[in-house]
Formats: structure tokens, sequence, C-alpha cells
């Protein structure tokens, strides 16, 4: 989902009262005799520890979500160098203490921060060298529209989603999907190697060659649950201009819309993408559009296709050509993004939806938007080249799957009992409309609710398997951990 179309979804809803509640997550931090802080302070290299009593501890471990912000780590330490990796794992280890990565922050469940626990910040990891080959080697703390600005200098550019603020780290880890899926794969599908800090407090660097399985696991296995990235190498693709369609339909013409989106997203060139948005309003009805583009720069092509097999014209249609860095601008809604209150769920479309699954779809937006809650469905399509596995495999379950849908609500920072209510009722009502048609959720769009063996279908026995070689203690924990 980009930018622009969270805020949207926010706008839509109206404003929503701000009264404090957190869910926090499930403290998972087992008790140590004191841990001696002083001695993991001296053992950083340029690295920087905040204990509560620090100056800038609590915007040292604040996420996106500021739903998170009470969760209070008994430790934060923000790593300048892979050694500093190295040292705090061997440090949270010994003292037994719950260690959790964070890269951007923007897990949907709070899984970067750790109440009692060390967070683990790679941040300041962002420097990036491109390669004459057309590889990329870019710092797990680096953020979006970073890795875009930086490639636009080679007029180069990587298969990601679209807020400038997500880290590479998260996003790469568990899939990475957006505007290029059906052209380039997804994020992780680019990836040539990685280097890694595993659980024993081992530097690694892992390819198809060399701990293929744990590169395996590492793409699309979920962030947090295998070892700490430190940085990744990309093979880039080329950043040409690209063509862009938005249409809109009127609400009732919905149902027509998701049906011929769906024979769109089976039929077309894998050179066009357009995610469809059932959007809740205020006033009660349902707004529906599809933004699409086309790698070709035909978006007027796309545009057409997908008209045809709704059976209707678009009632307000916008065709535009933006350059790489336009797209990135446009699709983020600017450079940078202002943290966030939200509560999100996903299902993975194993098929077409028939039609009542589709009116049910329809039925749980519009009953949000009678609720005034800011809800929207969004379905990203798969399809072309992320229904292959890239060489060498990837853990990335959900290669034969029509798409992805999103369940979102925006909410108030610190969102009251009522809100996230209404929010989980949206989700719950989606997951029931689509219960027939999914194959489970998406790891990035993670869930409190959900088992993690939804998460990773048929690729689960083996990753449980990686786990057991590379983290056999199960150092490595997040809610969503395949232990
Ligand atoms: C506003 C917004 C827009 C989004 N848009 C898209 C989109 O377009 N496409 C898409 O596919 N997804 C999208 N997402 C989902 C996003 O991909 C996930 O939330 C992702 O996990 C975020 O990564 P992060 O590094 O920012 O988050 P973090 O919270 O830092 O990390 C997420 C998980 O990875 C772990 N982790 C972080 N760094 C490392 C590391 N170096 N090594 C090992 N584990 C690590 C964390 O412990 C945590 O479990 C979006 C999310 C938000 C909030």
């Amino acid at each position: 989902m980009s930018q622009l179309d969270r805020r949207t979804v926010l706008k839509a809803g109206g404003a929503v009262a701000a009264i404090a509640l957190t869910a926090a997550p499930e403290a998972l931090a087992q008790t140590t005799a004191a841990p001696n802080w002083n001695r993991l302070s001296r053992s950083l290299q340029g690295g920087k520890l905040f204990m509560p009593s620090t100056p800038g501890y609590a915007a040292a471990h604040q996420l996106f979500n500021p739903r998170w912000d009470s969760v209070q780590p008994a430790a934060v330490v923000r790593a300048a160098k892979t050694a500093d990796v190295i040292s705090t794992i061997n440090f949270a280890r010994d003292n037994k203490l719950v260690l959790v990565p964070k890269g951007g922050g923007h897990s949907y469940v709070g899984a970067s921060v750790i109440s009692k626990g060390i967070q683990l910040d790679v941040g300041p990891l962002r420097g990036m060298t491109y390669a004459k080959n057309g590889v990329l080697t870019v710092g797990a703390g680096a953020r979006l529209y970073d890795v875009h600005a930086f490639l636009d200098k080679y007029g180069r550019s990587l298969p990601t989603g679209t807020c400038p603020t997500v880290g590479v780290a998260g996003l790469t880890l568990g899939g990475g999907m957006g505007i290029h899926t059906r052209a380039w794969g997804l994020t992780c599908d680019r990836l040539v190697g990685m280097s890694v800090v595993t659980a024993d407090g081992k530097a690694r660097v892992i390819n198809t060659k060399s701990d293929p399985d744990l590169f395996w696991a590492l793409r699309g296995g979920g962030g947090g649950n295998l070892a700490v990235v430190t940085s990744f190498q990309f093979a880039t693709i080329p950043g040409p201009k690209l063509g862009f369609f938005r249409l809109t339909w009127p609400e009732a013409r919905a149902a027509a819309v998701v049906a011929g989106w769906q024979k769109f997203i089976q039929k077309a060139p894998s050179t066009a993408w357009g995610n469809l948005h059932l959007n809740a309003k205020s006033n009660g009805t349902v707004s529906v559009h599809v933004l699409g583009i086309s790698t070709t720069g035909n978006a007027a092509a796309a545009a057409a296709q997908l008209e045809s097999f709704v059976g209707s014209k678009a009632s307000t249609r916008s065709i535009t050509v933006k350059t790489h860095m336009e797209a990135v601008k446009y699709l983020g809604g600017g450079t940078t993004s202002p943290r966030t209150g939200f509560l999100a769920g996903s299902d993975v479309l194993r098929a077409p939806m028939n039609a009542s699954s589709i009116n049910a779809l329809i039925g749980a937006v519009k009953s949000a938007a009678r609720a005034k809650t800011p809800a929207a469905a969004i379905i990203d399509p798969l399809g072309g080249q992320a229904a292959k596995q890239p060489a060498g495999g990837a853990a990335w379950p959900w290669r034969s799957a029509l798409g992805v849908i999103q369940w979102y609500v925006g909410t108030a920072a610190h969102p009251s009992s009522a809100q996230l209510k209404a929010a989980q009722t949206f989700i719950d009502h989606g997951h029931g409309a689509v219960r027939s048609f999914s194959a489970g959720g998406y790891a990035n769009y993670v869930e409190a609710r959900r088992g993690v063996a939804t998460y990773y279908g048929s690729s689960l026995p083996r990753l449980r398997a990686v786990k057991k070689k590379y983290d056999p203690q199960g150092f490595f924990r997040t809610s969503y951990t395949f232990g």
C-alpha cells in the first residue's frame, strides 16, 4: 500500500479520538542476574547503548506506529559496525536476555521492540555501494527512499514497497511487494547475498553456495527469526520512466471491478501491475479505484485492458508518465513519512474469488464505512515474475497465489480500546469474507492473532529445520517464529 493511499484512508475515515491504550507485545524476556551493562557499553566499537536513564532513550526505542511507544526495552543498542552486532548478540545470549533486531521499525505487531529485552537497532548501518555488474550492497539500516535515491544516480532501481521510511531489512526478509512485483519479482528474489550474524555470534556471508539453507530461509522467512542481517546484496533492475494509470468507478460497479481486476491479473502481461483499493468513506459509502503501472510506459493500453475486463469505462481516469524518482515520491507521498497509528492484517488469495466472496468483501468495507471506521481493503497482485522461484529458491511461499489482500485501518497514535475493537472487527469481517479463498497471510503484514503456520505454507517444515540448525536454542524469537 502506498503512503499516498494510507493517508487517504485516514482522511476518509474522519478524525479519531486519541485515548491512550496500548496492547503491548508479550514480554518474552527472561529474568537474569544483573547484566553488566558497562561491559556491553565498553565493548561497542562506535555503537551506542541507551538505558532508560540515558537521554534519548524514549526516542531510541520508538517504532513507526506510536502504539508501541510504551514498550520499554531494558536497553537499546545502536550498532555502528558488525562487531557491535556480534558483541550485543553474545551479551544477550550470555545474560539470557531476549534480543530483537530493528531495521526501519515498521513491524505491524511491534516485533522490533521488546519489553525488558534488548532492541538491537541496525539503523546506523546504512552505507551503500554500487558495483559495475549492477549489484547494490546496502547496509541493513537503510530505508527505501534512500535506496532509490542512491540507485537513481546509476539509472537503476529495485523492486521494493512504497513507503519511504520502511526498512530494507524487514521488507526484504518478509518478501517485499510493490509495483515491480509482476515484472521483476519480490525484493527478496533480487538478493544475491547477505552478511549476517547468527545466534552463536558468528558473522557469515551467505548466498546460494555458502550456507544456502539459511540464504533460502531469509528470503521470505520473516525478520527477527534466524539471524541479524548486517547488509544485503541485490541484483538491481533498470530504472526507466514508468506509465501510471489511476481509474475510479462508482460504488455500484464495485463487484464488477473486483471480478474484472481478477481477470486482468490473470491475463495481463507481467509488465502491467495494478492494485485494487476499496476504501471506506466517512459518509458511509465505498470508493473504488485501481492504481497501476506499465513498465513499458504504455499505461493507456493496460488501463484499457482492465476496463474491458470490468465491462465499463472508469468514471475518472488519469494516465501519466513518471521518472523513477517521480514515481518513488508519488507512491511514497514524498521523501519521508510521519509516524502513524494503524491496525492491519492480510489474506493471500489462492484463487480468484467467486461472486459471493466478492460481495462479502465489499460488504465488510461497507459496514466499516457505516461504522465510520477508516478502513480499506487493498489487493496487491502477484503472478508474472513473482510466480517463479528465483535462482537458489526462496522461502516465500505464495508463488501460485493471485494476490494479497491487506485489511488496513488507520487509528489514532494511541487508540482507545473501542477504536482497536472497531478496527479488529473490520479485519475479522474481511478474513471471514474471503476465508474459502485464503491460503494464509503475508509475513510482512503479520497479525497478533494468527498462527505462524498461516504465514509460511509449504515452506514451514524446511524453515523449522533451518531454525534448528542455525538457532537450536531458539535465541531469536518473534510472535511469528517457526521454532
Ligand atoms: C507505512 C508502511 C508501508 C508499507 N508498505 C509495504 C509495501 O509497499 N510492500 C510490502 O511488502 N510491505 C510493506 N509494508 C510492510 C513492511 O514490509 C513490514 O512492516 C516490514 O517488516 C518492515 O520492515 P522494517 O525494517 O521497517 O521494520 P522492523 O520493525 O524494524 O522489522 C520488521 C521485522 O524484521 C526484524 N528485523 C529488522 N531488522 C532486521 C535485521 N537487520 N536482521 C534480521 N531481522 C531484522 C524485526 O525484528 C522485525 O521482526 C509497509 C509497512 C508500513 C508500516
